[in-house]
């Protein structure tokens, strides 16, 4: 983003040269790409040309003195320079399982508990509570069941829980799960390490678990991993990405979540794998799941809801990382990514505040710093 006291290293262009260049760039009318050009451009008061930028400067800068940063950058901006945009986010909190999972201690069964019913209060409409996964694997969701039978059932929450295989599942439905989430990845090598059996195997198993859900009226998410490279394979072909998705959806899943799960994608390369999906899935089938671990999660999000994604996964504080996947940071933060979200004008139903305490609780109990810039930021105010 270029700031508005910057010295330009060469003139911004008028509307009318970006609304050409925009247009040159973009495949498809109103499919991609002219909102991150207009913002870098025009973050301030919306316009990018040389002569109103110069006289607004010092119009500008004794605003931003009078009026607190909070308030001032959560101003909805307009929707003709935000480009097609949902106007509701559904948000997806992976904190609880995606985060903690990959914390070495072990966390305080009823710290989980806490964090997740503080976390109910915010507004939030699906939270991942837990991993039906053998312990003997994961150790840290070893108390699961006494996790979600804990916690405050909110009217209207989800609070889906991972099931690996059916004997996951009958273990989750024993202890009251009434969604659940299954998950493959685009990458054969990852799959084998992640899960120890092929692509195809995996789906095999998963079919076992979508009979038993179909029987039981349980919902599934399916989620694919590595859909923007792995650590074993390096960049995965997006076609590869668009297959299992197909196929996850084909079986019953109705919602396909697609995990960059080491956080190495950008906004080129989310952009050409939504594009082979899409042509698959249902876009209203739709989520993303971005790790941080090269800064471009609300980057790789942006793009995704301006080809028209409209469910988001995060986790509070950025918790997370892959065990599969050394130095991969955790998911977008949801104080960052609700922060961007309510910026853009669209409604998620989230509070903020109540959403920063909860997080600020899981990192004083973790005795971890948040990865939220949102927190970083207002604690220094
Ligand atoms: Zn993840």
């Amino acid at each position: 983003m270029l700031g508005l006291g910057l010295t330009l290293p060469r003139p911004l262009p008028t509307s009318a040269e970006l609304t050409v260049a925009n247009e040159a760039a973009a495949p498809a009318r109103g499919s991609c790409g002219t909102w991150v050009t207009c913002s870098a451009a025009g973050r301030g008061e919306g316009h990018v040309t040389r002569g109103r930028l110069s006289r607004e400067r010092p119009k500008m800068v004794a605003a931003k003195r009078a009026l607190p940063w909070l308030a001032a950058s959560l101003r909805p901006i307009s929707s003709t320079a935000a480009g097609s945009l949902p106007k509701q986010v559904k948000i997806v909190e992976v904190g609880p399982r995606d985060g903690l999972q990959n914390e070495k201690n072990i966390v305080p069964t009823q710290v989980k508990i806490s964090l997740i019913n503080m976390l109910s209060e915010t507004g939030l409409p699906v939270i991942e509570a837990t991993s039906f996964v053998s312990p003997k694997w994961v150790p840290q969701m070893a108390d699961h069941t006494e996790v979600l039978q804990g916690i405050q059932k909110f009217p209207g929450v989800s609070y889906p829980v991972l099931t690996p295989n059916l004997k996951g599942f009958q273990a989750a439905v024993a202890a009251g799960a009434k969604e659940v989430s299954i998950f493959g990845a685009a990458s054969e090598l990852f799959t084998k390490k992640n899960i120890n059996c092929s692509i195809e195997e995996s789906l095999q198993r998963f079919s076992e678990v979508m009979h038993a859900a179909g029987a039981a009226g349980i919902a599934v998410r399916g989620y694919v991993s590595c859909v923007l490279g792995c650590p074993y394979e390096g960049k995965i072909a997006p076609a590869k990405v668009a297959e299992v998705s197909k196929k996850m959806y084909s079986m019953g899943c109705y919602e396909i979540s697609l995990g960059d799960t080491i956080g190495v994608g950008t906004p080129g390369s989310m952009k050409e794998m939504l594009s082979a999906v899409m042509k698959e899935v249902p876009v209203g089938a739709l989520a993303v799941h971005c790790h941080d671990t090269y800064g471009q999660a609300l980057a790789n999000t942006l793009v995704a809801l301006q080809m028209g994604v409209s469910v988001v996964d995060s986790s509070v504080a950025g918790l997370g990382g892959c065990p599969y996947a050394q130095g991969a940071s955790g998911n977008v933060a949801t104080e960052d990514l609700v922060y961007m979200l309510h910026g853009l004008g669209i409604h998620t139903g989230v509070d903020l505040q109540k959403l920063m305490e909860a997080g600020v609780f899981i990192c004083k109990a973790l005795n971890r710093r948040t990865s939220s810039k949102v927190v970083q930021a207002s604690s220094r105010l």
